[in-house]
């Protein structure tokens, strides 16, 4: 049985099904307002790995993720551009997808996005009101956070400590500081929807929760997203389902930051590194195997060094493939179906007992790892039969981590190939200026460039 850490108990605990056999999750998607950011491909494929993994143990899985197609990002952006906010959200959820399809993340089962959701954030907001656990004020309605029993689960602090930490904006008016907003009454040229206190739109916390509950019901099994969103976004969403009597997400899954030469990514920051942009200088796979390598709770870093050697692992496994000439495509299969078509028994049950282990994806890779090294040791010792078994395998097991092997070589023409040699020969004797030149070219006919430390290696575009 799956262990995961749960944000809320701050325990690794048994994932206790309200269905047995099925699985419903909900996984805070973008607000799409501009290119995708590196913290944004870690989750994907953290989520992305827990959905397949769940299918591979033969569950079926309802996931849900939103697109935030409303909110001051959006509404500044569209402003400062002279453009509609559905323009700009259109342009940046097409981004997006791109990005996801170029990292083999799944499309999820449903995703909704908050501008077709305004009569039942309403109406959320109303019961609010009419509890009397949400409040109006000049500015908009706030949910009164101390009515809310056991507000603070997520964020492991008391009441008193959120309150003393909290910010209040200029222009907001609320009783309390920890109090946040569920409708913002309209400022002049923003978009606005009708709702009982006049014109204005809803906070973005209305937003998941009512999506939630109305695609997963109540009691659904896992709520995930990136630990930044664990307080205020998840507590808040928490708060105004316990403050109307529903019972919310049974397991909180958060995963960690990524770091960008030590320091924390945000947008705060100002560090923002862009996914679109490592997506076209190396294999989004490198990517997906980087992210695997750390356990999904703890930090990674990502700089070129760090993606060159998930590259250079990533080539084992690809070699593995085409040694045995085998058809790497990411599997749909179960585990059981696996060992019954001849996936090696003991090493799925290893592979499954790390994967179980609070979704130990390096212990993982290590068994996977382990099994290149025996299925050529096989092979080089003669028994090529062995070998293709463990190798078949590792198909098996890197197609349940969303991982596609390549097992044949990306074939080049004379003037590519020569291309890619005066390339290797420029860098060779850093002149950088030629070496950029040459890439250009080549990304204009359509290829991945990729520097490794086996010089320029090329891949084909994904198909859009
Ligand atoms: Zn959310």
């Amino acid at each position: 049985m799956l262990r995961l850490h749960d944000t809320a108990t701050g325990t690794v605990r048994p994932v206790e099904l309200r269905v047995p056999g099925t699985v419903s999750m909900y996984v805070c998607g973008p607000t799409v307002y501009d290119v995708p950011h590196l913290g944004h491909g870690r989750f994907t494929l953290v989520f992305d790995v827990l959905r397949r993994y769940l299918e591979f143990r033969g569950m079926t899985v309802r996931y849900v993720s939103n697109v935030t197609d409303i909110d001051d990002h959006i509404i500044t952006k569209a402003a400062a551009e002279g453009r509609t906010e559905s323009e700009v959200a259109s342009e940046y959820e097409a981004m997006w997808w791109d990005a996801m399809d170029a990292l083999g993340v799944k499309r999820p089962t449903e995703t909704p996005h908050a501008t077709e959701y305004l009569p039942d954030m309403v109406r959320l907001v109303e019961e609010l009101v009419d509890e009397g656990i949400a409040y109006e004020t000049a500015d908009g309605v706030y949910l009164s956070v101390e009515q809310v029993p056991g507000y603070g689960l997520l964020a492991h602090q008391t009441l008193d400590s959120l309150r003393a930490g909290a910010r209040v904006e200029a222009g907001e008016h609320k009783r309390s500081p920890a109090d946040f907003a569920l409708w913002k009454k309209a400022k002049p040229g923003e978009p606005t929807w009708d709702s009982p206190w006049g014109p204005g739109r809803p906070g973005w916390h209305t937003e998941c929760v009512v999506m939630a509950l109305d695609l997963l019901g109540d009691d659904f099994d896992l709520h995930g997203g990136g630990i930044d969103l664990a307080f205020p976004h998840h507590e808040n969403e928490r708060a105004q389902a316990v403050a109307v009597g529903r019972a919310f997400a049974r397991h909180w899954v958060h995963n960690g930051f990524v770091e960008v030469g030590g320091e924390k990514m945000s947008k705060s920051l100002n560090n923002f590194a862009s996914l679109t942009d490592l997506l076209a200088r190396a294999d989004p796979r490198a990517y997906r195997l980087l992210v695997l390598r750390a356990h999904y709770r703890s930090p990674i870093e990502v700089n070129p060094a760090t993606v060159d050697q998930a590259d250079s692992a990533l080539e084992r496994l690809d070699e593995l493939a085409r040694r045995f000439d085998l058809d790497g495509l990411p599997t749909s299969t179960t585990a059981e179906l696996a060992v019954r078509d001849g996936a090696d028994r003991q090493a799925v049950e290893s592979f499954i007992e790390r994967m179980d282990d609070d979704l130990d994806t390096p212990g993982a890779l290590a068994e996977v790892f382990e099994l290149v090294r025996l299925a050529n040791q096989a092979a080089d010792a003669g028994d090529v039969a062995e070998g293709r078994h463990l190798a078949q395998t590792v198909v098996v097991l890197c197609g349940a981590l969303g991982l596609s092997l390549r097992s044949a070589s990306v074939d080049l023409d004379d003037v590519t190939a020569a291309l890619v040699d005066e390339r290797d020969a420029a860098r060779m004797r850093r002149d950088w200026r030629r070496a950029d030149a040459i890439r250009v070219k080549l990304e204009d006919d359509g290829w991945v460039v990729e520097d490794t430390s086996d010089g320029t290696r090329l891949h084909r575009r994904a198909a859009p």
